[in-house]
């Protein structure tokens, strides 16, 4: 799309400095020898996966993580070198593409390796074999070596890691403390089970964000980053066990389409869910939830930023706009620009996500397509 147009309606905005500084202060919880895999699924959790693959690309990461093929194939297209490993499952039909591509398959367990035994591959799979440690989600389970040699056998294989994921180091909660660190010994039995036998785990990895934090003490190959380096917490209760200054990376921003005055008993937008009691001032804003803003958002006095105000959104939340009270505010005009996802903590992604009962990485992963992505 033509730059002229990008700031005519709605848009994002991403600060790369703030995604250095949240690496540079994640990277004190990171031992020296352990490398980063950043993980850009699903559009760098709408952040624009080129933007922040290419600028982690600068800072000198090598090694990337995505959900699915079509995910690793654009990056590849895009011109990104590096090992980008598939996270999630790919049909059977199409890994002649991971093949094509150079990227990394995750194998989700045991039938999976078997089925790649009978397929007609031009060259051994690259791949990470994924360990079940009590998610129970995918993965091979993590106690039974014989079925595991089934993997480390596979000669259409061509294994360069192996790993595993945590399901509550988020939490500070004993009973969720005792399972993790149950997890990670698991996981480290399974690895030292694997060597005993002959072979060779390659890289072994399990720390994502918050295993990150609240579990420094392991040292593996490779720390899985992706939420935190966006700069946002899960929620705003998300426990870490040291004190962490992130900044957000992300910022969704709109303008102002049209203002007008209403009076006591005139209703505002579908459903005429909010009556005015008074006179009262208000704004139209160009954003709505066709570009993720949630429509559970309506009602709930939420905020948007407007210069130093807050206003409240009224009434429900339409597809393309919203609608704001600026009563209070002197000074707005059409065509001023709306802060909607920000650093202030009113207008936090975990504050969002909280009003509208979800998690951060559902808020913005939900941000619309519609939404260009530029850098500020
Ligand atoms: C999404 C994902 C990650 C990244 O998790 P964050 O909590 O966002 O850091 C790491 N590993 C796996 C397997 C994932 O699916």
């Amino acid at each position: 799309m033509n730059n002229d147009f990008v700031k005519n309606r709605a848009w994002v905005e991403i600060n790369l400095d703030h995604l250095e500084h949240n690496l540079h202060e994640l990277g004190k919880f990171i031992s020296p020898k352990t490398k980063i895999m950043g993980v850009v699924k699903a559009d760098a959790y709408g952040h624009g996966a080129l933007l922040i693959t290419n600028k982690l690309v600068e800072m000198g990461i090598e090694d990337f993580a995505v959900a699915t093929l079509e995910e690793g194939i654009m990056l590849r297209k895009h011109g990104i070198k590096g090992n980008i490993l598939i996270l999630g499952y790919t049909n059977l039909d199409h890994l002649t593409y991971v093949i094509e591509y150079d990227l990394i398959q995750t194998i989700v367990d045991v039938h999976y390796s078997e089925k790649i035994k009978e397929l007609d591959l031009p060259q051994k799979l690259k791949c990470h074999v994924k360990i079940n440690t009590g998610m129970n989600r995918i993965g091979e389970k993590c106690d039974d070596i014989a079925m595991l040699s089934k993997i480390y056998e596979n000669d259409k294989l061509d294994i360069l890691g192996t790993y595993s994921h945590f399901c509550v180091a988020d939490s500070n909660k004993e009973e969720d403390i005792v399972f993790t660190k149950w997890q990670i010994e698991q996981f480290d039995a399974c690895i030292r089970k694997l060597k005993n036998s002959g072979y060779d785990p390659g890289k072994i990895h399990m720390q994502s964000s918050y295993g990150i934090i609240n579990y420094s003490e392991c040292s593996y190959d490779y720390v899985r980053i992706g939420l935190l380096m966006y700069g946002i917490h899960s929620a705003t209760d998300s426990y870490t066990k040291y004190p962490i200054s992130l900044k957000p990376v992300l910022s969704v921003k709109a303008r102002i389409t049209s203002i007008k005055e209403i009076f006591p008993n005139d209703s505002v937008s579908y459903g005429r869910t909010y009556v005015a009691k008074e006179k009262r001032k208000i704004a139209t804003v160009g954003i709505g939830y066709a570009d993720g803003i949630p429509r559970n958002l309506s009602n709930q006095n939420a905020v948007v930023k407007i210069k130093d105000h807050y206003a409240t959104i009224i009434g429900r939340i339409c597809m393309d706009q919203l609608v704001v009270d600026i009563t209070e505010c002197t000074d707005v005009r059409v065509g001023d620009i709306v802060t909607l996802l920000g650093e202030n903590q009113n207008i936090s992604a975990e504050e969002i996500a909280s009003i509208s009962g979800t998690i951060t990485n559902e808020l913005l992963c939900g941000l619309g397509s519609r939404l260009q992505r530029i850098e500020v």
